[in-house]
């Protein structure tokens, strides 16, 4: 049917849709070539699926969609060979389709400020070129008219537009903005650039912008070897097929290394990957790669980029991706996450919980396998995936309940064990009188090195839990772990730390109790310390310093800002000072000559218990090796 001239008015009501979205949209002007794009891709696959149903029988011809500009004419065109629209589609699709869909998001948005992407959900994604143009045009010929039945549409923006008949010898639809002023940036072959490759880069149909120079054979020269010429050659910037499209069982291990250098050019090679591929109850498809952790959150973040059907949408992944895997890289393709949609509307989104959910079941899955197929080279990759490993199991209960099987504890000798075999390996020696079985941890091996000799010494393990995330794994596996109960080897004296029945008797009388702990008091002279006699074997150290489990642990968590008690962080240290009623330096204390005497051994042997535990510094280091000196020579 031709298109019969006319000028018309788009729809009373809404009058005030333009500056609306001008407003909203302001900060992300540019997404109005992703909308124009993606509707070309649009109808170039509509075509291409007509003429694979048969109900298109002419020739497809090239089906390249074409971004160009021109910086004196100021505009810049999205041109594609598509199903095109005749002039009444353009009325149905352009003017009123949009337009009902106006009425509704003028309402619901015009007091919201986090509406800048909703855009597309109201089928109002052609409308956003008004964000950069005065005057829109829509050239288009439908594939089932003549070249001489196109349609040409124009619009000013304002509810005012103009429909005529047109020549237009291809199929398809051109897309024509006139760029306004403050929209001059746009005509610039590497802003265009820049966006077509963020947004389009992985787009279905090739995007041809500009030209390239490439060199092609030119047959021979006077010698005979191959001679070579330049040529322009169209310029395509996306990739139609990648990777995470293309069936897993056609890829092999330098496909996915090469894909991930194309997403990340400067990154190291990945850990591992998984590749996603689901289609019911829901379509996402994707790969996920482990990166290789540095310890520096910030930087690892968002790098999981979101695409709808191949068009790119945002790396912001929160709420789509569990929290714990925010720190993977790759892509994620769901055409049904409603990404057009707010963020509060997509948090309780019932298809988001479930990719979400598939996601985390599909990566327990993935390193159970690693676990159960090749142990040595799961514990191998363990000090780098750990991470992840304990993030999920603290704050997702399916998580747990399957990584509890291969998740590791490693001891400070550099053994892996799962958890069921840590409970055999310790449970005859390090069972207290009450029946818990005490696993003992150091935070630094380093600076703990003291302790957990005397700890190896009664042959108990010592395991190793110096990772960002474990004071927060510690309290976690302590409520789900039976009958257990973890200490930091430093948190009491060796015989407290793990109590059993046996007792030992102290060679002190009730007397000289009292009278060294008046000795120490003097020497020590610090309100933070707590003091005690304590009965130990004569092998132990003369004194310890040490601070109690709870009050780490809460001094710790009010530290990294995850429950606990948050006036904690805010208290001076207190430690407790155990005297070793049995060590003979203790007899010489008491029998010692004169007063002065008796404080100074005793201040040598509480220096030397804060040296073991990396608290002697300062005017007291000083002094204490001064006296060190006095006391060998
Ligand atoms: P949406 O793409 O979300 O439906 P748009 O406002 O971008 O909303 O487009 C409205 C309609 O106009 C599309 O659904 C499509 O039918 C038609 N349309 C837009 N661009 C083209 C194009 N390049 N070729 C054919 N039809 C198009």
């Amino acid at each position: 049917m031709a298109t019969v001239a006319e000028k018309g008015s788009i729809s009373i009501h809404t009058e005030n849709i333009f500056p609306i979205i001008k407003k909203f949209l302001y900060s992300d002007h540019e997404i109005f070539l992703r909308e124009l794009v993606s509707n070309a891709v649009d109808a170039t696959q509509k075509i291409k699926k007509l003429a694979a149903m048969g109900e298109f029988k002419d020739e497809l011809g090239e089906t390249r969609i074409e971004v160009s500009f021109d910086k004196k004419k100021k505009t810049i065109t999205v041109s594609d060979r598509g199903i095109g629209m005749t002039g009444e589609e353009i009325k149905k699709y352009i003017n009123q389709i949009a337009f009902s869909g106006a009425a509704e998001f003028v309402e619901k948005f015009k007091d919201k400020g986090d509406a800048k992407d909703i855009i597309g959900k109201f089928g109002l994604g052609f409308y956003s070129s008004f964000m950069v143009a005065d005057n829109v045009e829509i050239i288009s010929r439908s594939y089932t008219v003549g070249e001489d039945e196109a349609a040409k549409w124009t619009c000013d923006g304002s509810t005012e537009f103009s429909l005529e008949p047109a020549k237009k010898k291809e199929r398809g639809t051109d897309i024509i903005l006139h760029i306004n002023k403050d929209s001059e940036e746009f005509l610039d072959e590497f802003r265009l650039k820049g966006i077509l490759e963020k947004y389009c880069k992985f787009l279905p149909v090739e995007i041809k912008f500009g030209t390239k120079e490439e060199s092609v054979p030119d047959g021979e020269d006077k010698e005979g070897k191959p001679k070579y010429k330049s040529v322009k050659v169209d310029r395509i910037i996306n990739n139609p097929e990648p990777l995470w499209v293309k069936a897993p069982k056609d890829l092999k291990d330098e496909d996915y290394l090469k894909f991930y250098k194309e997403l990340y050019p400067f990154s190291e090679d990945p850990l591992f990957w998984i590749h996603l591929n689901v289609d019911y109850p829901f379509n996402l498809t994707g790969v996920l790669y482990f990166p290789k952790v540095k310890n520096d959150f910030e930087l690892q973040k968002n790098k999981i980029q979101l695409y709808s059907r191949q068009v790119f949408i945002t790396d912001e992944v929160k709420d789509v991706v569990p929290d714990f895997l925010m720190l993977l890289h790759g892509v994620l393709d769901s055409p049904d996450i409603p990404l057009n949609v707010s963020r509060s509307y997509l948090q309780s989104d019932s298809s988001v919980k479930k990719i979400s959910q598939h996601i985390t079941k599909k990566v327990a899955d993935k390193l159970s396998d690693m676990f159960k197929k090749d142990r040595p080279a799961f514990e191998k990759k363990w000090d780098d995936i750990n991470i992840f490993v304990k993030y999920g199991m603290i704050s997702d209960e399916k998580f747990y309940e399957k990584a509890k099987d291969f998740s590791l504890l490693k001891n400070v000798d550099g053994g892996y064990f799962t958890f069921d075999e840590y409970k055999e390996k310790v449970k005859t020696n390090q069972t207290d009188k009450d029946k818990q079985t005490v696993y003992l941890y150091s935070s630094d091996a380093g600076k703990q090195d003291t302790y957990i000799q005397m700890a190896k010494d009664k042959s108990y393990d010592v395991l190793l839990m110096d990772g960002v995330l474990d004071s927060h794994y510690i309290s976690n596996l302590e409520q789900k772990l039976e009958n257990t109960q973890l200490k930091r080897v430093d948190s009491d004296t060796i015989d407290k730390l793990i109590a059993k029945d046996e007792k030992i008797e102290s060679v002190l009388s009730k007397e000289e109790e009292e009278q060294i702990k008046g000795i120490f008091e003097k020497a020590i002279k610090n309100q933070s310390m707590t003091l005690a006699v304590e009965s130990m074997s004569p092998a132990d150290l003369p004194v310890t310093v040490t601070m109690s489990e709870w009050m780490r642990r809460m001094k710790d968590m009010a530290k990294t800002g995850g429950g606990g008690m948050p006036f904690m962080g805010g208290m001076p240290d207190s430690y407790n000072v155990a005297i070793n009623a049995n060590h003979n330096v203790i007899q010489k204390v008491l029998k010692a000559e004169t007063e002065e005497q008796k404080i100074k051994l005793a201040k040598q042997a509480y220096d030397l218990a804060l040296l073991s535990q990396n608290m002697l510094t300062g005017a007291d280091l000083t002094s204490f090796i001064k006296r060190s000196v006095e006391l060998v020579s």
